[in-house]
């Protein structure tokens, strides 16, 4: 997510130099951004990079593609996992892998990524509902959309919170479909002490720069069964079995050196990074806390998550103000702010008029509007301090503060 579309005026846009604060010591003006990338250590980095130009040896699994996903098995404790170019080719070939056909349930409130995924191998991507605490697919609603042409379950582990994989897994196994994950926002995260990466058939994880882990761009496929993995491996590097010898179907998903090299950089400082965002989110814990009509997310304590993203939910009645209103005060005041999967994948393109063409087909999915109407993403990361956050929650108070007082869904028209 967060993917960098030059003309939206909703996404993060690089600061203009010619707009440049005056003061650019003045903490206040530094523009704040959800989805600034977490830096490694840039001195392993930097030797790895060393090492490819040593080496010329620049893709293809090299030796630092191998040694990055030995790191990555090791640290999940999962059997395979095999590197891609990015998660949403990982999911095409999880999906093309698992020999899936006709339709396949997914989550509305997601990344857009997860259903074109599907859609894009030839299936039909079936949209669920979520439920309001987790955000996560509800499985009671994907129960009840099975039918002759299900072949699949795709969870997405939203936000880092673990799907209800129990029983999700029920509901697969007595259906007799497949399930896997989209786990671009897991990486790190666990579900009843066991790593995300080991459930389901197998769970892809983005690398994407504003994801937790990042590799510039990349991803990753983890599963503990030998013959899915085997399949992928050969898929992902155009069938290639052994020199001069295809004996599959395939395509180019793999990942190059210099992203394994920044996989390795970042490893080098995960406790770090993940030590960041706890504090980032235990800070805005506190200074949120008790701000009426403003919700942040809370965490079970039997999962554990890499707080990547700080979501808050604003109700209108009592904070005051619209999730809009509030998210154009902040962006004036330098801060980035972000609404999340709006308007929700059942209504993009091509999905959208899908369901205008069969009217007989109502795809009402109340709890992912509702989301799409509150859900509002915080800058947080190792790019932002506890200065940052009291700026981002002191401009939360005061526009709160100054609801009704001037016509606030109009920010840049001075009354008077
Ligand atoms: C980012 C993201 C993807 C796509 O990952 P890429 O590596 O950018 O292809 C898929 N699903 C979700 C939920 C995401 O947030």
């Amino acid at each position: 997510m967060n993917h960098r579309l030059p003309n939206h005026p909703d996404l993060p846009r690089p600061v203009d130099p010619r707009k440049a604060p005056s003061r650019p010591d003045d903490p206040s003006s530094k523009v704040l951004h959800v989805g600034g990338p977490n830096v490694g250590d840039r001195a392993v980095f930097d030797r790895y990079v060393d090492q490819i130009f040593d080496r010329r040896w620049f893709t293809n699994g090299g030796e630092v593609v191998q040694k990055f996903e030995q790191k990555l098995q090791q640290y999940l404790g999962v059997k395979h996992c095999i590197t891609v170019c990015n998660a949403t080719i990982g999911l095409q070939l999880a999906c093309h892998a698992l020999n899936l056909t006709g339709e396949v349930i997914v989550p509305a409130f997601t990344f857009v990524a997860t259903p074109h995924a599907v859609q894009w191998e030839g299936l039909k991507p079936v949209f669920a509902d979520v439920d309001p605490v987790t955000h996560t697919v509800d499985a009671e609603h994907v129960e009840s959309l099975i039918n002759e042409n299900t072949s699949a379950i795709l969870g997405v582990h939203l936000w880092g919170t673990p799907c209800n994989t129990q029983r999700l897994a029920e509901v697969a196994q007595r259906h007799q479909v497949s399930l896997f994950y989209d786990a671009a926002h897991a990486f790190g995260c666990s579900n009843g002490g066991k790593m995300i990466g080991n459930f389901g058939n197998c769970e892809v994880f983005s690398f994407h720069a504003t994801k937790f882990f990042n590799t510039f761009e990349g991803g990753a496929i983890a599963t503990n069964d030998d013959a899915l993995a085997h399949k992928i491996r050969l898929m992902q590097n155009f069938g290639f079995a052994a020199m001069d010898q295809v004996v599959h179907l395939g395509t180019n998903a793999k990942m190059p050196e210099v992203c394994a090299a920044m996989g390795l950089s970042v490893f080098a400082n995960i406790d770090d990074i993940l030590q960041c965002n706890r504090r980032n989110y235990q800070t805005y814990a506190r200074l949120l806390n008790g701000v009426p009509g403003l919700n942040l997310m809370s965490y079970n304590s039997q999962q554990q998550t890499n707080y990547q993203y700080i979501v808050t939910e604003v109700d209108e009645a009592d904070f005051g103000l619209s999730r809009d209103a509030l998210m154009y005060h902040l962006h004036g005041a330098g801060i980035r702010a972000r609404r999340y999967f709006f308007p929700g994948c059942h209504r993009m393109q091509p999905y959208l008029s899908r369901r205008n063409e069969s009217p007989g087909a109502p795809e009402s999915l109340p709890q992912t509007e509702r989301l799409c109407d509150r859900v509002l993403c915080l800058p947080t990361g190792n790019c932002v301090d506890e200065s940052d956050i009291h700026r981002v929650c002191k401009t939360i108070q005061s526009v709160r503060d100054r609801r009704g007082l001037s016509n606030l869904h109009a920010p840049r028209r001075v009354a008077g």
